[in-house]
């Protein structure tokens, strides 16, 4: 019999139909596994599996769940990965990525999300692993940064709240001739937009608490890479207990299938808040790497495949200023957080970027009229109304 060549090539039809499942009931999906052991018929197919010679589940901490393993097929598949590996939260996924592949030390490139910030400098470096930070503007100290070998480097692209882009594939050639591994923290940009896999970096992590869920309803993370790299990541997932609920698995997988739609939808959306907003008088500058002006827009063109959903606004009159247009939003929601299906709006200089002086802010180009929009998937026009009328209080 001749094989039926398989027309699921595009990534949406993959991440619809790659996983699809048989019962004896019809259903397309699979049941929700909630289960964290596994009964076995005798000792000795018990032990075939605990010493390898066979497949099977043992127990759901160790990451064999048949949900969360079809998850992690689902998101290998969304980045051309060997394999991936889903936390219970990004903050658990980067801290094993940390554990796994950093202890040599970890030189950190550009501006980094607040939890990670506060991991490395609280919690990491205090351990005894050397922790350097580099801003974009000092990338030419990479070489030297990387010293020594089995260095892990670590980047954010594009980075909160000023978008800043960096170049993947250039970081991860410096990082290769030095010995060193390359993590992308690939959260705003979402495997639709970029994959940094395929331009050289090593190992890909999400916060899948953002796009991914996409519906602000749950809290997990995500990392992508070769099963060389994955191995000691998920030793360490298994053993500090970060492996996230079957339930939450599934609830991820479900979202993942309108994530290829909703992605597209949010980069339409943002380009066109972003275009109506770079006119405004109020506003002194509009950051989104969609807009030709914006300083990282053709690497942006080059290295991703869309703009994303997020967008920066510097408010004229500053930091009072910039809380009046918040307090004013009526669409969008005053709350942290991103990638959800509504809009919101967050001023780094209270909330993200509040622990830190308003000098180290300036270094890293935060204003205290920067106002951090995650344009949702509600009607592009209404969004626009909403800061218009907003920015028309003033
Ligand atoms: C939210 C976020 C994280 C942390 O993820 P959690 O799911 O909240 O643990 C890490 N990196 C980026 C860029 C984020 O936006």
């Amino acid at each position: 019999m001749q094989s039926r060549p398989s027309p699921a090539s595009g990534q949406a039809t993959r991440i619809i139909h790659n996983r699809r499942h048989k019962d004896s009931f019809g259903s397309p999906y699979s049941p929700v596994y909630n289960t964290t052991t596994y009964r076995f018929s005798d000792t000795a197919s018990l032990e075939d599996v605990i010493e390898g010679r066979a497949q099977g589940n043992l127990y759901t901490r160790w990451g064999s769940n048949p949900s969360i393993r079809e998850l992690e097929q689902g998101l290998a598949d969304l980045e051309s990965a060997e394999d991936a590996l889903a936390f219970a939260a990004g903050m658990a996924a980067i801290s094993a990525t940390f554990f796994a592949h950093g202890r040599q030390g970890i030189v950190c490139v550009g501006d980094l999300y607040g939890g990670t910030q506060e991991l490395l400098t609280n919690h990491i470096e205090p351990l005894g692993i050397p922790v350097t930070f580099l801003l974009q503007s000092e990338i030419s100290q990479l070489h030297t940064a990387l010293n020594t070998p089995g260095k892990l480097v670590y980047c954010e692209s594009p980075a909160n709240p000023t978008l800043d882009i960096l170049d993947i594939h250039a970081l991860a050639e410096q990082s290769h001739a030095r010995g060193a591994v390359l993590a992308v923290d690939n959260t705003f940009a979402t495997p639709i937009n970029q994959r940094p896999l395929t331009l050289g970096a090593d190992i890909s992590i999400h916060s899948a608490s953002k796009y991914l869920g996409g519906h602000s309803d749950l809290t997990a993370g995500a990392v992508m890479a070769s099963a060389e790299m994955i191995h000691p990541i998920a030793q360490w997932r298994k053993n500090l207990g970060q492996i996230l609920a079957p339930d939450t698995a599934a609830l991820l997988s479900r979202s993942l299938r309108t994530l290829p739609v909703r992605i597209q939808q949010h980069n339409d959306n943002a380009l066109a808040v972003a275009q109506a907003m770079s006119q405004h008088p109020a506003i002194k500058q509009v950051l989104y790497p969609g807009l030709p002006d914006f300083p990282g827009h053709s690497l942006a063109r080059q290295q991703m495949n869309g703009y994303g959903g997020m967008l920066t606004i510097d408010i004229a009159g500053g930091k009072e200023q910039a809380a009046k247009v918040a307090d004013n939003l009526q669409i969008f929601l005053l709350a942290t957080s991103l990638g959800g299906v509504e809009s919101l709006v967050s001023q780094p200089c209270v909330t993200s970027h509040h622990g830190i002086s308003r000098e180290e802010r300036e270094r890293h180009g935060i204003t205290d009229g920067m106002l951090r929009l995650s344009v949702g998937l509600e009607d592009a026009h209404d969004l626009i109304a909403d800061l218009q009328l907003a920015l028309d209080q003033l």
